[in-house]
């Protein structure tokens, strides 16, 4: 007994997404959450199953909460990391909180003395 299916060495298909013709030994099946579809695309038009499209196939421990947190005490201006105030409507430093730090952006400025000789 022979083979049932023929070489298919010259014969020829449509790209099932694109629809131009190409050989048909060409075309790739589509790979969908891992699965071997029927679709059968030129190799301008396949792509690699996506890795979001396994969501919820495998499970992912990222918890977000965190247990008994601690207030950020970091806060205060003295601190390396906040030391820099930032804030706006009203621009100046919007203390929410009430807490005792004080307002670096409130403007300071003067003005000198100008004196103006007449001869
Ligand atoms: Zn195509």
């Amino acid at each position: 007994m022979g083979n049932k299916f023929t070489s298919g060495k010259i014969a020829i298909a449509d790209c099932d997404r694109c629809g131009q013709q190409f050989q048909l030994k060409k075309l790739k099946a589509l790979v969908i959450r891992t699965k071997i579809t029927n679709i059968m695309v030129c190799p301008q038009c396949w792509e690699p199953d996506h890795p979001q499209n396994m969501q919820g196939m495998y499970p992912v421990y990222d918890p977000q909460a965190l247990r008994d947190p601690r207030p950020d005490l970091l806060m205060y201006p003295n601190s390396p990391s906040r030391g820099i105030q930032w804030g706006w409507n009203p621009v100046g430093f919007n203390n929410v909180l009430q807490l005792p730090i004080p307002d670096n952006l409130e403007a300071q400025g003067g003005v000198g003395n100008v004196t103006v000789t007449t001869s």
